[in-house]
């Protein structure tokens, strides 16, 4: 994988010295959490801080972070499904059409049948394996992921950003799986970059939070105003905690990965196991790909077992794998997405791996294998 560009190191620093940068004597260098509904407010209004609904300190302070990473205007939201409906509220009309992946996040595609379709919003959907040929006239917006979740595979984003410019098409990616420090969308022609942070960005499988970033301000100033009028701020203590989690992302991404690329090849040199999918593998079909535009090969892995049985068996063997939907916590985890109804042999698992040592977590895996060994 390409190491990450020097830029992603700039943006890196100047978040971890965002605050300590503007600090007077006697200020605390930690973030103060500051949770309030009501302002100040003797005269005319202020322009932002006039209720909590609008804008929180704390909020502004964690998207501040986050701006400083995606190099874009950023606004914070209570999931990452609070930010998908926002994006499609601030740019979608009655008649428009939006395209979305038939094997990406499973939410996306029910959001935009059961609420948006009353509406008259259109979904149109697309397989991963399709998308660098669909036509995309007649299209309002697009919203593709990559790497795409669960099958981990990647999406050539300069590419279709470049037909969705000459289609007039607006283009969101969900960067949720890579974060900021993995990939930088707007970087490769995207409009818009949605991200679920209740996965690595929060990184401790303890709170729900999401965010929209955009270079176009006029398009931020409505996707804010979503916010404001459907009521999808998030807390101050989730935002604060996000504030902590951002700053050690980095360093957490570093072992996942290390630990993944571990995992993925135990995993693929293993007879008992039928498929391997993990970007960072030389022999992966996404691996090229990749490497053109992933920072890093990520920390999930997507790992077929003969039958459900022998997945079971796997992760109880192995000891480390927490049984749990979600991924990019501390803690490796383990989730067997047919039960979710993905199109999926009902023996995958897509595994999300943490920052658990790497030889103890290697270990672990040997045991599980073992334990499935023909
Ligand atoms: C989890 C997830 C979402 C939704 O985020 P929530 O924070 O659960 O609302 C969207 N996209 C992807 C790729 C996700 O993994």
């Amino acid at each position: 994988m390409a190491p990450p560009s020097p830029d992603i190191g700039r943006r890196l620093l100047a978040m971890l010295h965002h605050r300590a940068g503007r600090l007077r004597p006697g200020d605390s260098v930690a973030e103060p959490l500051i949770p309030t509904s009501i302002y100040h407010l003797p005269d005319d209004p202020a322009p932002d801080r006039v209720y909590g609904r609008v804008a929180n300190p704390t909020v502004q302070a964690a998207e501040d972070r986050l701006a400083l990473l995606e190099d874009a205007r950023t606004v914070l939201f209570s999931s990452g499904m609070a930010a998908y409906s926002a994006v499609v509220l601030s740019t979608v009309k009655a008649g428009d059409r939006v395209l979305v992946l038939s094997d990406g996040y499973y939410a996306v595609r029910q959001m935009l049948a059961e609420i948006f379709s009353a509406f008259g919003v259109d979904m149109v959907t697309c397989p991963t394996a399709e998308i660098g040929d669909r036509p995309l006239d007649g299209i309002g917006l697009a919203i593709l992921e990559s790497p795409t979740n669960p099958n981990l595979d990647v999406i050539d984003l300069a590419a279709f950003a470049g037909r969705a410019k000459s289609a007039g098409c607006p283009f969101a990616v969900d960067n949720t799986v890579c974060t900021a420090l993995g990939q930088q969308p707007l970087d490769l022609g995207a409009e818009l970059v949605i991200s679920s942070d209740t996965k690595a960005a929060a990184g401790h499988s303890d709170l729900l939070l999401g965010h929209v970033s955009s270079r176009d301000n006029g398009l931020m100033d409505r996707i804010h105003r979503a916010r404001t009028l459907a009521g999808a701020i998030p807390g101050a203590f989730d935002a604060w905690l996000l504030v902590r989690g951002l700053e050690t992302l980095d360093m957490r991404l570093e072992r996942m990965c290390a630990n993944a690329g571990r995992v993925a090849g135990l995993l693929r040199a293993h007879p008992s196991v039928r498929s391997v999918r993990y970007p960072g593998l030389a022999d992966d079909p996404a691996f090229a790909q990749a490497n053109r535009q992933m920072a890093r090969p990520g920390f999930l892995i997507g790992a077929t077992f003969a039958d459900q049985a022998t997945a079971a068996r796997f992760i109880d063997a192995s000891g480390v794998f927490i049984p749990a939907t979600s991924f990019g916590g501390v803690h490796s985890s383990a989730d067997r997405r047919a039960r979710w109804g993905d199109d999926v042999p009902d023996g995958f698992l897509r595994l999300s791996i943490g920052c658990e040592p790497g030889a103890q977590l290697v270990d672990c895996v040997e045991k599980g294998l073992a334990a499935i060994a023909p």
